[in-house]
């Protein structure tokens, strides 16, 4: 099979049933596929946990003509997700477990389901690539399975270079070792990454036989178990990466950024957002000057300490511009042991808005904002590119480690506050991003970015042409 050729030998009757990961930076690019695969005429099963597929009715899920939602029960409480428990091997291995037992029964029963009405049976299965019950249930019962890779290519090489970096000595750390030291001998990567920049879990790691370890080798045995190998990522990125990636994987298909392809394709969709948002914040934005605002989130997963959120206050306070900052009510551990000083307060009503839950593909693409400060979640850091915000990266865990080294490394359109929480460097950051000589090289190297990302899903763009591929694929009897 060439990705670049599309196959004639299409059937009408073509059924592909997506599954996500039960958490929102997974569940967001694949609703996004769904959308698009079922706008290409393609019947499509779009299946969640029951919790998730409850908290999408929020958000005004409703079947289609050629899209459906279905849920399988998980044996999990509904009370807003997985995302709050860190030790991440055992959070994954416990889903992984209640997926396997409350799930599979219904998921076998969609997958072998006989023509419904209009509804021909499941073709084939696009599983997130950290599904591993998806996955080999999918195998177990004859159907063919893409693999959909949330995270970014980057993220993914280096979680497959993780078993020669055993190899090679490099993981487990040594004691005391110099974080800062590159790690040599990732092809592709030479020059850039070093021991800080791999995932945080390796410096857990004590021995090979560690539970982070079992989980990433996982990954990487599921990410080359299908038949093609599906990234929320284009072309532009990762020139020097994807043909290496390629020479090893399956066919890749880089097929992003999704929200802006869905963007142009797909009128009048239902939200894929699980938590309620807050439109104030956009009233908020309307009233502040062009490119003034820093923009604040950390995503769904990460947690700070009370230590740790004052610093970042005080940072954007003392910097004095303007933020606005999404403050999940989950975000900061032990928050009520928190001193706020009256004059913080007074300061941030002057020119700050806080609130849990924003529209965040509106808010970075309001004139308004000028600056990013993310924890380079993949989801976040393609919004960010796409909407042309030079950001600053704080990246909490796994993924994230390598996308910021990359967004201030290799893409050059940010800067990295790795492993650093001081009130005086969020201030020297903000500064940098937003005043003077720096403030304008990184604002366009962000246009330049923003740029790439619009053209990979133009009319000839290499996104819209891979996309294209991977529907005639699926349409195919190539399958
Ligand atoms: N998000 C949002 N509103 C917020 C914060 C985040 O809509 O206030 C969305 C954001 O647009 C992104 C997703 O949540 O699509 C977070 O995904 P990402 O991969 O960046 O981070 P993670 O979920 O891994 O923390």
């Amino acid at each position: 099979m060439d990705k670049n050729t599309s196959s004639s030998s299409s059937s009408a009757a073509a059924h592909v049933l997506i599954i996500p990961f039960p958490a929102q930076g997974h569940v967001t690019p694949m609703l996004s596929l769904a959308k698009l695969i079922s706008f290409s005429g393609v019947f499509t099963t779009f299946v969640n946990t029951e919790s998730i597929h409850r908290r999408l009715s929020g958000s005004g899920r409703i079947d289609g003509r050629r899209l459906r939602f279905r849920a399988v029960p998980d044996l999990l409480t509904d009370d807003g997700g997985n995302e709050r428990d860190f030790d991440f091997p055992s959070m994954f291995f416990n889903l992984q477990e209640s997926m396997r037992r409350g799930s599979t029964e219904t998921y076998k029963k969609l997958l072998t389901e006989e023509f419904i009405g209009e509804w021909p049976p499941v073709t084939c299965v696009i599983a997130d690539g950290v599904l591993d019950f998806a996955i080999e249930v999918a195998g177990e019962v004859g159907i063919p399975t893409l693999v959909f890779r949330t995270s970014s290519p980057c993220c993914a090489w280096t979680y497959a270079t993780i078993p020669s970096l055993i190899n090679n000595g490099i993981i487990p750390f040594p004691e005391e070792c110099d974080m800062d030291e590159i790690v040599k001998g990732v092809e592709g990567m030479e020059g850039i990454m070093r021991r800080r920049d791999l995932p945080s879990f390796m410096r857990m790691v004590k021995s090979t036989e560690d539970n982070h370890i079992k989980l990433m080798n996982g990954f990487n045995s599921n990410l080359v178990s299908g038949k093609v190998i599906i990234f929320n990522s284009f072309d532009a990125l990762d020139p020097t990466l994807l043909p290496i990636m390629s020479s090893y994987w399956p066919p890749i298909f880089t097929i992003g950024p999704l929200h802006l392809l869905t963007k142009f394709w797909v009128k009048n969709s239902c939200s894929s957002s699980l938590r309620q948002e807050d439109r104030t914040c956009m009233t908020w934005l309307d009233n502040q000057p062009d490119k003034s605002v820093i923009y604040v989130s950390f995503g769904t997963v990460a947690v700070m300490s009370p230590e740790q959120y004052i610093e970042f206050w005080h940072g954007l306070v003392n910097s004095g511009h303007r933020f606005l900052w999404a403050v999940r009510e989950d975000m900061v551990k032990g928050k009520q042991e928190m001193e706020v000083t009256k004059e913080m307060e007074e300061e941030t009503k002057k020119r700050g808005c806080m609130v849990e839950w924003v529209p965040q593909e509106e808010v970075l693409a309001h004139r308004a904002v000028g600056c990013f400060l993310t924890h380079c979640g993949w989801n976040s850091t393609l919004e960010g590119m796409v909407a042309g915000v030079p950001m600053i990266c704080w990246p909490y865990f796994s993924d994230q480690m390598i996308n910021s080294r990359f967004v201030s490394d290799v893409w050059r359109i940010g800067l990295d506050m790795k492993d650093v929480c001081d009130r005086n460097i969020v201030e020297r950051m903000v500064r940098e991003v937003m005043e003077g000589e720096s403030a304008l090289e990184l604002r366009s190297s962000a246009a330049r970015m923003a740029d790439l990302a619009r053209k990979s899903i133009d009319e000839n763009g290499t996104s819209r042409a891979n996309f294209e591929s991977l529907v005639s694929y699926i349409k195919s009897a190539e399958l």
